[in-house]
């Protein structure tokens, strides 16, 4: 039987998308050619493009309205050094939020192209929280910041008006909930968190903030000549982007952003209301600041552990152990993670709750 998910990356995703991606490896769109054996300038590959850079700006409600979709690769890690490059005047300065590691991973490749300006930093409490006083600078090229910290479970419930233009790591909650994303002027997010397989980057930038850094950039990490190109400036990676579009196919068909976001609150209320209940286990994320996706917690007493572990194991669930730097549990739960399995989790935890009971009641 298949698990329950619970991976923070590569993660969880809909079964549909497993077995149509299967099918096109052994026969695409029967052309009697695997999807991984076509050129990528073949006629139904470039409609894949095509129709999956259109998908995302439809999804999120940006069509018409200056933006463009492209399909990198290098990771969301790699845009952490693009955005500087494209972006940061060669005299200029670039605003950051430090919510976490990846956005603390940011700010170290910006340091490479110029005055870096660290607004505010949740550090001082292992980024248990999101800082919410803080200026930016009206003379910096962009202000950055990290919708949903994957590692510390914290979300960005608004995001600051600024003139400034504001630049967004998504990885790991695009798709999953509604907001006015024409706020962004460049979002970026690596697939495997929400979108598809690993091997691709999705970015989103408003044209008209292009061109204007006074950098020389070299061919591959210029965004505008990934525009130019179609994102096929050299061989887009066929797979991933192939396992996007269905991912973003099945999230249409289910009715978009809106529809998946009610699914995700109710996944996010009913984990986080018996995190709350259950006397054996404590949320490490400020309460208001809590990620929909990426819910960290901890069991009071450690020594609880090697119960639960076999517990939540023998229900058939996977990859509920928490990043390093926070220890505990973090529970991923992705647009593809239904409601179910948040429901074995919640039970697993109030059997454990039962057995310590007991066990409690005879020792007295
Ligand atoms: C996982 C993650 C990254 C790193 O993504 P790669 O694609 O592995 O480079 C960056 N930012 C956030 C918020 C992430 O969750």
């Amino acid at each position: 039987m298949k698990k329950h998910n619970y991976s923070a990356g590569p993660c969880i995703l809909p079964q549909e998308v497993f077995e149509k991606s299967a099918k096109a490896i052994l026969n695409f769109n029967n052309s009697d050619l695997s999807i991984l054996e076509i050129s990528h300038r073949s006629k139904d590959f470039v409609a894949v493009m095509e129709e999956a850079r259109a998908l995302v700006l439809e999804l999120l409600g940006l069509e018409g309205k200056g933006y463009q979709a492209l399909f990198l690769q290098g990771g969301a890690s790699l845009e952490f050094l693009m955005v500087p490059y494209n972006l940061m005047k060669t005299d200029g300065k670039a605003a950051y939020l430090d919510t976490g590691t990846w956005a603390n991973n940011a700010i170290k490749e910006a340091k490479h192209f110029g005055e870096t300006v660290v607004v505010a930093s949740s550090k001082d409490q292992n980024y248990n929280y999101i800082p919410t006083e803080y200026t930016i600078p009206t003379d910096a090229s962009y202000f950055h910041c990290t919708s949903n910290n994957t590692i510390f479970g914290t979300q960005m419930k608004s995001f600051p008006q600024t003139n400034v233009p504001i630049v967004c790591d998504m990885s790991s909650d695009i798709f999953s909930r509604t907001l006015d994303f024409s706020q962004f002027d460049l979002i970026y997010a690596g697939a495997q968190k929400n979108m598809g397989p690993a091997g691709t980057t999705l970015v989103v930038v408003k044209e008209e903030i292009l061109g204007k850094s006074g950098r020389t950039i070299p061919s591959m990490l210029d965004y505008e000549k990934h525009i130019k190109a179609e994102s096929m400036y050299n061989t887009p990676a066929v797979f991933p982007v192939y396992a996007s579009l269905l991912t973003l196919q099945w999230l249409k068909n289910l009715g978009g952003i809106s529809a998946i976001e009610k699914i995700n609150q109710a996944k996010a209320e009913l984990l986080y209301n018996e995190i709350d209940r259950n006397s054996l286990f404590i949320g490490t994320a400020a309460v208001e600041d809590r990620s929909t996706m990426n819910a960290t917690f901890l069991l009071v007493n450690p020594e609880h552990q090697e119960t639960f572990d076999k517990m939540w194991k023998e229900a058939g669930i996977s990859g509920l152990a928490g990043h390093r730097s926070v220890g505990g549990y973090r529970a991923s739960m992705y647009n593809a993670l239904p409601l179910e399995s948040v429901q074995v989790l919640v039970d697993v935890m109030q059997k454990l709750e039962e057995v310590f009971s007991v066990q409690s009641q005879l020792a007295e």
